[in-house]
């Protein structure tokens, strides 16, 4: 096996906004530092499409301050293991990269969360990041008829993107109820200025489409690929035709690494003190996995991160008061957009949940834990590894997977010891 060792004070793994930010913080005060990312992109969910030309003012920024920095940066390697103390195994094209480091920084961020409904496998039936990522990658979506569903401000971003490059959105239909939605929107002036401007750029983008609240999809129908969706507001059922259904239930952090490592997690999100400190000594977190906050909690975040670990105390110090508003907009973003009972019945008993080995719901409804069922059924047990169906047993059966074992990522046999 080809495996290169390297050494340095600071590794981050991600290169996400979190990541970027910290990278500068800590190299700009001394650090020798390496960013270590899984995608051939810098800038994560919001900006690798921006990479390496970037169009956004704040993209610009930050791209701009990391070429500035001497941190060092590895794309197409995934960390799939921390085999020793301070001590990371990353896989890449060529053999496995060994990483020393002093601190350790996590900010592996988020994916989406889907929840099975009968029709949610057929073709064109997307995840709204997901098919948001492709438009901007340049896939074809003019004419197209799309209808966006789920829940949480990511729908917003989805349907405007999409209708900018000629889509025809059919409906955005958003499963909160209308009263949650107005108390979110009124906490904005005071927990996130800057979002309000955001929010009435997409607005001005969707003048005619319709946006419903209290409504969800519960079947999608097609006989070869997706035709239509029937859409629901608990009284009453209807059909729209469309071409795509861009669908996501709001998004959920990646924990596996910290919880290889052994981090305190708390309702979903990496426990972390004022510094962004986890529960282990030395390993901090920043971005969406302490919380689901958006580009400018991660920023901040990201910031104190590096700061902390390049043992500058008091400037990291200096950044917890915006950090705070930030958490305070996190917490009302999660009661805004909870996810309502309804949604957890409507997979019916053919209903696939594992989508890697096609086990269905009604198989699953057989078992008390997912041990259990992931044993009889290899539910989890795909490519995958319960990155999609996990979210969906736990919501559905309450059913969580504690067990992870390395790698935290598919590898090649031959990379593995
Ligand atoms: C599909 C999707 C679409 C989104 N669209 C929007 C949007 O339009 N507007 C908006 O405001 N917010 C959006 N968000 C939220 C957005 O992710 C955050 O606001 C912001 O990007 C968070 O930054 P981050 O650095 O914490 O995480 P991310 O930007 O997610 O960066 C994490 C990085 O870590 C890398 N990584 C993960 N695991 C490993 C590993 N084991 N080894 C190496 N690298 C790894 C990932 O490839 C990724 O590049 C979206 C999120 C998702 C999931």
């Amino acid at each position: 096996m080809n495996e290169k060792l390297l050494e340095f004070d600071i590794a981050i793994v991600g290169a996400g906004p979190a990541s970027i930010a910290a990278a500068c913080a800590a190299s700009e005060n001394g650090k020798t530092v390496v960013m270590l990312e899984t995608s051939p992109w810098f800038g994560g969910q919001l900006w690798r499409s921006e990479f390496p030309r970037a169009k956004t003012r704040q993209a610009i920024k930050w791209f701009t301050h990391l070429s500035e920095t001497s941190a060092k940066a590895f794309l197409n390697t995934t960390v799939i293991d921390a085999p020793a103390e301070n001590t990371l195994l990353a896989e890449t094209s060529d053999g496995n990269l060994r990483v020393k480091y002093d601190k350790l920084i996590l900010a592996t961020g988020t994916r989406e969360i889907f929840l099975p409904f009968p029709g949610w496998t057929l073709p064109n039936v997307y995840g709204a990041g997901a098919m948001q990522a492709l438009a901007k990658a340049d896939w074809p979506v003019e004419g197209k008829r799309i209808a966006v569903a789920g829940s949480g401000p990511l729908l917003f971003a989805v349907a405007a993107n999409l209708r900018i490059r000629g889509a025809t959105i059919v409906l955005t239909a958003e499963q909160t109820d209308l009263m949650s939605f107005l108390k979110f929107g009124m906490k904005l002036p005071l927990l996130a200025p800057s979002k309000i401007l955001q929010a009435i750029k997409y607005q001005s983008r969707l003048i005619g489409v319709t946006y419903k609240t209290s409504c969800w999809p519960v079947e999608a129908y097609g006989s070869e690929q997706l035709e239509s969706v029937m859409f629901t507001n608990g009284k009453r059922n209807w059909k729209v035709d469309c071409d795509y259904l861009a669908c996501a239930f709001g998004l959920t952090a990646n924990l596996e690494l910290p919880r290889l490592l052994g981090c305190k997690i708390n309702h979903d999100a990496v426990f972390v003190d004022d510094f962004q400190q986890t529960s282990l000594k030395g390993v901090y977190c920043a971005g969406e996995l302490t919380g689901i906050g958006g580009i400018d909690s991660a920023l901040t975040e990201g910031q104190i991160a590096g700061l902390a670990a390049a043992g500058k105390m008091k400037q990291a110090k200096k950044l917890r008061r915006t950090r705070r508003r930030y958490n305070k907009f996190e917490k009302a973003m999660a009661k805004g957009f909870a996810l309502r009972r309804e949604l957890l019945k409507l997979a019916d008993d053919e209903t696939i949940i594992c989508r890697c080995e096609d086990v269905t719901a009604g198989q699953l409804r057989e078992f008390d834990d997912w041990k259990s069922a992931k044993l009889q059924t290899r539910c989890g047990m795909g490519p995958c590894q319960g990155r999609i169906c996990g979210c969906a047993v736990k919501e559905m059966f309450g059913w969580e997977n504690l067990s992870i074992r390395p790698p935290v990522y598919p590898a090649k046999m031959k990379n593995l010891e």
